[in-house]
Order: structure tokens, then C-alpha cells, then sequence
């Protein structure tokens, strides 16, 4: 029985990625030794929040912060970052929240940073506080902006310079005591990127586990600060415990706690032991991986994959780097219809419903492209992606 069999029997269709690492496709693959570990872990338990402690230490080593937690995905790590700042470790905000009255609920974002993912700072309860222009911020633009009810500045990471850069960000807001959250979701590789945030000063950086990590698709690395993951852990346990027998009673009869908080809001982001081991494999594996090896394989792989889409009547292929600015090579892939007989739209979609169906990088396709990205490409799938290019297209005969 094959190992993707799975979907067959539930009649699901399996798909090629040819588009990265995104979520809609099923992220990327985990690494196989992330994959064991989580059935080790799941034959045997733990107190979760020794768990936690533990990869807070093991996540600290690999990113050079104070302390981590892992998340159920970056967007998760995000939510829970900003409910830190507004809520600390006091039980009464802690219980507040989503309603964020009374505390600090402003999140600061450059217009060149927004996105849709400013939704888990929302969905925390903090109101967008928008500065700059979409290609300009200035830094008294972000001086002006803080304020005693700023709980974060919220900087996404492998964004265009022009905006104000996180060094810049980092000296302003810690003049006026703001923390600041990095959305480094997608921003792996460059592996270096794991330390460089939090060496530019960021209090809490959220990774994704299940891009390039390959770890488990809902998984996600938060980095930082040891007050503010103290906080993430108190509002994401599960806080069906007794203060008598309570893990973490000692902070309760020093005062470091002024009391036991309910579950938080951070309690529907459940993270499982499996998760946590899977996670923490890919995460080391990931630090020891030869990144140079992947760059070669990429590079190998678009330049055939580039020449073969340049021999079909209609199609013009080029090299270019991931829209993300991640240095992964793709193949961004111009289509002259009058010469094709059909547009860029229409090939992605004939990709989509073909057999096998492939799913192409679609972000320029109203520009009359699409790409093709190498990164979840498994082995034989670059010759089943042009085989199918090629059938939908006429082979050029010179
Ligand atoms: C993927 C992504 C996220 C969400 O990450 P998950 O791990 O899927 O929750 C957030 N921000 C950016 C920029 C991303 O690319």
C-alpha cells in the first residue's frame, strides 16, 4: 500500500505542489524523522507544560532568544504574541480578553507591512493602528503613533525596504518601552533568519512550523522574551488545575501571580504533544540541514524545468526569485495567447483538473503567468508538470 493511499480511500484527490509551501495545498511535506517522532510521542504522556518548558529552552538555543513556546502555526504564535502585550500575567486582563478594555490594545503597523494577517492581533482584541505610506514610513510617524495605550509594534518580516527597517522600529518603540512582534511566518530560508530577528532586537518572532521547517502542517515556533512567553503559556494552557497542586503554585505564594488565570484566550490554539515533538525534530533538523545542498537541487531543478517549459509554442519561461523574497529559485512562466490559444488562467485551471492535477503558483496569473516553484516537488513531478504543460500546448517542432 502506498503511502499516500490514504486520500485515495477517502477519495480525495492527491495533487502536485508546484506553488511552495503554501497552506491551501497542504503546506509542504513533513521531514520523515519529524513524521516517527510524532508516533513516538504519541504513545506515551507528559505533563504538557514540562513539554513546553523544554522546547522553550531547546527554541531558545536555535534562535539565540530568552525563551519559547510552540504554537499551533504563526498565525496562532501572532494572536497570542499580541494577547501577551496587552495582558501580561495579570489574571483580570487575562480573563477580559478579547474585550480589551482598560489595558493597552493598540498594534502599530506600517501600510507597507499590512496584510490579511493582522487578523490574529484582531481577533486578540487590538485595534490596527496604521502608519507610512504603502512604499514609505517615517520614523516620526512611529513616534507620533505611541502611546500609552500601544501594546505592540507589529513588523512582518522579507518585506520591500522602504518602510522603516526592524532596527529602526526596535530603537524607537524600546525608547518608549513597546515591544515588538515579528510576523516571520514565511521568512525560512535563509536559515539565518531563525537568530536574526532576535538579534535585531525583536521581543517575539513567530515562525511557521509546517513551511519550510517541515514540521507538522499546524505547528509554529514563538521566540522571545521570557515575560511575554511566561504570558503565552498562561493563556494557552489548559487551566483545568487545582492552585494546591498547580505546576506553577510557587508564583502564586511569592506573588510573581496575583492568582490563577481561567483558561485564555489562547486555550482554542491547542497544540498537542505530537505537534510539539514534531515540531522540535524538524526544528533541529532544520539547523543542521546543508542549505547549500537545497539551493543546488532548486537551482537543478528550475533551469530544466525552465527549458523544457521554453520549448512549448506559447510559453516563455524565466528564472526568477520566490515573490516572498525567500532565495528559492522559480520559474515564472509568460503566456502569449494569440500563440497558445488560450490564457494563463485557462492553462492554470486545465493544470488543476488534469490527471495527475497540478497546482501552480497563481499570484501573477491576471498578468498573463503563473510559477512554478520547486521547493515541494517531489522526485519525477518536474517531468510530470512539463508532460502535462505539454499536452495541454502544442510541442514546438523546429
Ligand atoms: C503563512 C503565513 C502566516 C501564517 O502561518 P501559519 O503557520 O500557517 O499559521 C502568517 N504570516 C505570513 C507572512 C505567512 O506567510
Amino acid at each position: 500500500m502506498s503511502d499516500r493511499s490514504i486520500y485515495a480511500q477517502l477519495r480525495v484527490r492527491e495533487i502536485i505542489h508546484a506553488a511552495g509551501t503554501k497552506t491551501r495545498l497542504g503546506g509542504t511535506l513533513m521531514l520523515p524523522e519529524a513524521v516517527d517522532a510524532m508516533v513516538q510521542a504519541s504513545r506515551a504522556f507528559v505533563k504538557m507544560e514540562e513539554l513546553q518548558e523544554r522546547a522553550g529552552q531547546i527554541i531558545a538555543q536555535v534562535t539565540g532568544a530568552e525563551s519559547g513556546y510552540v504554537t499551533s502555526g504563526a498565525a496562532a504564535g501572532l494572536l497570542q504574541a499580541v494577547a501577551a502585550c496587552m495582558a501580561g500575567t495579570d489574571p483580570a486582563r487575562i480573563h477580559r480578553l478579547p474585550d480589551s478594555t482598560g489595558m493597552p490594545n493598540q498594534v502599530i503597523m506600517q501600510k507597507g507591512h499590512r496584510m490579511d494577517y493582522d487578523k490574529p492581533a484582531r481577533t486578540a482584541g487590538a485595534e490596527m493602528v496604521e502608519i507610512g505610506f504603502a512604499g514609505e514610513t517615517m520614523p516620526w510617524e512611529l513616534e507620533a503613533a505611541l502611546n500609552e495605550r500601544t501594546a505592540a509594534v507589529l513588523h512582518a518580516a522579507n518585506r520591500p525596504a522602504g518602510p522603516l527597517s526592524l532596527p529602526q522600529v526596535v530603537e524607537i518603540a524600546h525608547r518608549h518601552k513597546v515591544p515588538v512582534i515579528v510576523d516571520a511566518a514565511g521568512a525560512l530560508p535563509p536559515p539565518e533568519n531563525l537568530r536574526r530577528f532576535i538579534a535585531e532586537g525583536a521581543d517575539l518572532v513567530a515562525f511557521s512550523g509546517g513551511k519550510a521547517l517541515r514540521g507538522p502542517q499546524a505547528s509554529g515556533v514563538l521566540a522571545g522574551n521570557a515575560d511575554l512567553i511566561r504570558s503565552v503559556l498562561l493563556q494557552h494552557q489548559d487551566m483545568d488545575v487545582r492552585e494546591a497542586t498547580w505546576t506553577y503554585r510557587t508564583d502564586l505564594r511569592t506573588g510573581i501571580l496575583k492568582g490563577r488565570p481561567f483558561h485564555g484566550i489562547g486555550r482554542p490554539l491547542k497544540v498537542g504533544k505530537e505537534e510539539i515533538v514534531g515540531l522540535l525534530v524538524a526544528l533541529q533538523a532544520y539547523v543542521s540541514r546543508d542549505h547549500a545542498a537545497d539551493a543546488r537541487r532548486w537551482q537543478k531543478q528550475v533551469s530544466s524545468l525552465n527549458n523544457g517549459v521554453n520549448q512549448i509554442k506559447g510559453l516563455k519561461g524565466t528564472i526568477l526569485q520566490e515573490h516572498t523574497g525567500r532565495p528559492v529559485p522559480v520559474v515564472r512562466v509568460d503566456v502569449d495567447s494569440t500563440v497558445a490559444g488560450m490564457t494563463a488562467v485557462e492553462i492554470v485551471t486545465r493544470l488543476e483538473e488534469g490527471e495527475p492535477a497540478i497546482c501552480v503558483d497563481d499570484v501573477p496569473v491576471l498578468d498573463g503567468g503563473f510559477l512554478i516553484n520547486p521547493f515541494s516537488l517531489q522526485d519525477g513531478e518536474l517531468e510530470l508538470i512539463l508532460g502535462q504543460l505539454e499536452k495541454i500546448l502544442k510541442r514546438v517542432t523546429v
